[in-house]
């Protein structure tokens, strides 16, 4: 079985390591790998306290990554010798005003509807947990198994696997599929050659319409939401979890790593393929962060990016078949792409590899968007 897979970030990485394991030959394509969203996510692990309303298969698909990445990481980090920064001490999400803690309210009462243990706290319990939050934070809730992992940390452990493995990779970029008798037969790249393969896997995030020669419809629309995150540096300890705020309506989420370093992000803006930083995004972090933790503004600063996450037409993961025989879609992770690795990994190694495919997966096929898909 050869299989080429377009796309190194943390999806196309995961999956070339799981199908090389799982026997394949495996071709993995990308001019600049873990250089688009993976490399720019905070990393939090968080099916329970970011579900909303009507995503309840997306909370199922969470649930069975999060479960998954206890054992995917320990696999990963003793294969390679490489840490990821995974950290299972839960996330705190606190309100800062009075309408803030009714949407949490809200949330919380979803959240026993559909079976999830949520722990609500009051102010003076938040601040228990997280010292340096503020005076006036109103209360929130605790998920004490969600958790975090550092993306960059990730992604090189996923390089160094992928290799050991025996994943080739090619550092070119796609440009084209190779199609006869109405089926996908390779990749073409920027150079002109094609890599010959029996299945192919588009993975290519918020790039993943860019290809030529695909029949119209062949892979749903994907469209970039940028994510502008600033990165800052403490030497004393200043949070001990993920912690997300609510100001006045606004999201904001603050993730510690045991290095020292903090990630703070992130907007969400609908502006094409637009990768600049912008002080008004910036400074919108900033406001809102400081009203959470005062302190805030002592930290080091260390870095600012900004990413695209690739969003579907439903911001659900397009996972599956095309309508092109012998091409397979692993895209559309949006704002989970982090989180649902592992599981992402088994679902379209699985694919590839011709083998059962589980139920978890269904709700995520690319024909939920048209009828002349199958
Ligand atoms: P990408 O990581 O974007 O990788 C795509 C790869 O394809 C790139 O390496 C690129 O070079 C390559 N490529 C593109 N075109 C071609 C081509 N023609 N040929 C070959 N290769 C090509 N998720 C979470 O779970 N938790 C979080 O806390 C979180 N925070 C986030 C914060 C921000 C600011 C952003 C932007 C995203 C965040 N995400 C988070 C979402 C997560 O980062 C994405 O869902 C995930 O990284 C998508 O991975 P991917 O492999 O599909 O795409």
């Amino acid at each position: 079985m050869e299989i080429v897979i377009i796309g190194a970030g943390v999806i196309g990485l995961a999956t070339a390591w799981r199908a090389a394991a799982g026997g394949a030959r495996v071709t993995l394509v990308d001019p600049e790998p873990a250089s688009g969203a993976s490399s720019v996510a905070a990393g939090m692990l968080t099916p329970v306290s970011e579900v909303t309303y009507g995503e309840e298969p997306l909370l199922r698909l969470g649930l069975a990554s999060r479960d998954r990445y206890g054992a995917f990481v320990a696999e990963l980090e003793e294969l390679t010798g490489l840490e990821t920064g995974y950290r299972t001490d839960g996330i705190l999400q606190v309100a800062f005003d009075s309408d803030d803690l009714k949407y949490l309210d809200d949330l919380r009462r979803f959240q026993e509807t559909l079976g999830i243990p949520a722990e609500a706290l009051t102010g003076r319990e938040c601040r228990r947990l997280e010292p340096m939050l503020a005076p006036g934070v109103r209360g929130g809730l605790h998920a004490p198994e969600d958790g975090s992992v550092d993306p960059r940390r990730l992604t090189a452990a996923l390089l160094s696997a992928a290799g050991r493995t025996g994943v080739r990779l090619v550092r070119r970029r796609a440009t084209g599929i190779a199609v006869a008798n109405d089926a996908a037969t390779g990749a073409r790249l920027d150079d002109g050659t094609v890599i010959p393969a029996d299945r192919i896997l588009l993975a290519a995030g918020s790039w993943s319409g860019d290809l030529e020669g695909l029949p119209p419809g062949t892979v749903p629309p994907v469209r970039p939401v940028k994510g502008q995150v600033i990165r800052l540096r403490t030497r004393t300890p200043f949070l001990g979890r993920a912690t997300r705020g609510l100001v006045r309506g606004s999201s904001v989420y603050l993730v510690p790593r045991t290095d020292g370093e903090i990630v703070l992000g992130a907007t969400q803006e609908e502006l094409g393929f637009d990768m600049r930083v912008t002080a008004g995004g910036l400074w919108e972090l900033l406001r809102d962060a400081r009203e959470l933790l005062p302190g805030i503004t002592e930290l080091e600063f260390a870095e600012v990016s900004a990413g695209l996450r690739p969003g579907s037409p439903d911001n659900a993961p397009v996972m599956g078949p095309s309508a092109l025989p012998g091409l397979v879609v692993g895209t559309g992770h949006f704002r989970n792409g982090i989180l649902l690795t592992p599981v992402s990994a088994d679902i379209l190694s699985a694919m590839l590899l011709g083998g059962s495919v589980p139920g978890v997966a269904v709700p995520f096929s690319p024909d939920r968007f048209s009828a002349e898909v199958h």
